[in-house]
């Protein structure tokens, strides 16, 4: 296996701004289903945690994956990142999600690896995603207090157990937590999204900034919640540019931001400011069939 070098690191365009213009990413829809319920979710739509709703996303098997960025590098070779965003949450679909990277890996040696989840599956994961040179994952954490954490997730699923409230909130707290810590004791950078929700946890985002310098958390991406009508916190205001800037402002201190995320859908492709997500649609349904 090639051992990818720190210097590749600096492809990603999402952790690296310079890089924005240089590379892009695909994000391979390989995950469908979720194990969490977060009340600004509708699931018929795209994990809102990295993507912004849009039409339902083709899913593809990890071989259809493989045949789709075989084709995805022939016509954008700028592509440096294959991310696995949904969907759902990678982890809900462990068969899948690690399937489609071992294919990757084995097929793009020069390709970085990427992964976005809400951290409650990831943890029996994490030592395979070093080994497979998984150099870059996203955590979504929206609070480090249950009793926050409680008033953002209806319920967390485990072993086939439904944990509502409190208990459910505690539960994914924990497992985020220790995730991150292992993340980095395993040399992966880690991005924190922390969906912010007014009058929810958006007097929160200070402490979760805190806890996750303290875990060694390397950036930091609020990201103002899009209110869906059809999801429990439907009646609540987007948070407008000049509260995410105080709050952004805020986090700063703690740790660096990501003030360039385009909010991409779970089969975005494409350089950042240069999507291609449209124009490869029919190539990724025809991967899907
Ligand atoms: Fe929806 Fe993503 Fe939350 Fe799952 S983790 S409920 S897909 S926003
Ligand atoms: Fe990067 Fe944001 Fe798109 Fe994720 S959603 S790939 S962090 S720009």
């Amino acid at each position: 296996m090639k051992q990818l070098t720190k210097s590749d690191y600096h492809r990603h365009p999402c952790f690296n701004p310079e890089a924005k213009g240089l590379y892009g990413r695909v994000h391979l829809p390989v995950a469908p289903k979720c194990n969490i319920k977060c009340n600004f979710c509708d699931r018929k739509y795209d994990c809102v945690n990295e993507s912004r709703p849009g039409v339902t996303s083709s899913v593809l098997s990890p071989y259809q994956a493989k045949i789709y960025m075989e084709k995805v590098l022939e016509k954008e070779p700028r592509i440096s990142v294959a991310g696995i965003a949904g969907p759902g949450d990678p982890f809900a679909n462990p068969e899948e999600t690690m399937g489609t990277l071992r294919m990757i890996r084995k097929n793009f040696p020069e390709t970085l690896l990427c992964v976005s989840s809400n951290g409650m599956g990831i943890g029996p994961y994490i030592e395979e995603l070093a080994t497979l040179q998984v150099s870059h994952v996203t955590i979504t954490i929206c609070a480090v207090d249950p009793e926050i954490g409680s008033k953002i997730y209806s319920w967390v699923t485990d072993n086939n157990i439904i944990y509502r409230g409190l208990q459910g909130a505690e539960l994914l707290l924990e497992r985020q937590l220790v995730a991150v810590k292992k993340l980095k004791e395993c040399g992966i950078l880690v991005k924190i999204n922390c969906i912010v929700i007014p009058g929810i946890n958006d007097h929160h985002v200070e402490a979760v900034a805190a806890k996750m310098k303290e875990l060694g958390a390397d950036l930091l991406n609020c990201m103002a919640m899009f209110p869906n009508v059809n999801t429990p916190f439907g009646e609540i205001p987007q948070p407008d540019k000049a509260a995410m800037k105080e709050i952004r402002d805020t986090a700063e201190t703690y740790l660096p931001q990501m003030r360039h995320c385009t909010r991409c859908r779970a089969d975005a492709v494409g350089l950042l400011g240069e999507d291609r997500t449209n124009e490869f649609r029919s190539c990724l349904s025809d991967c899907a069939t």
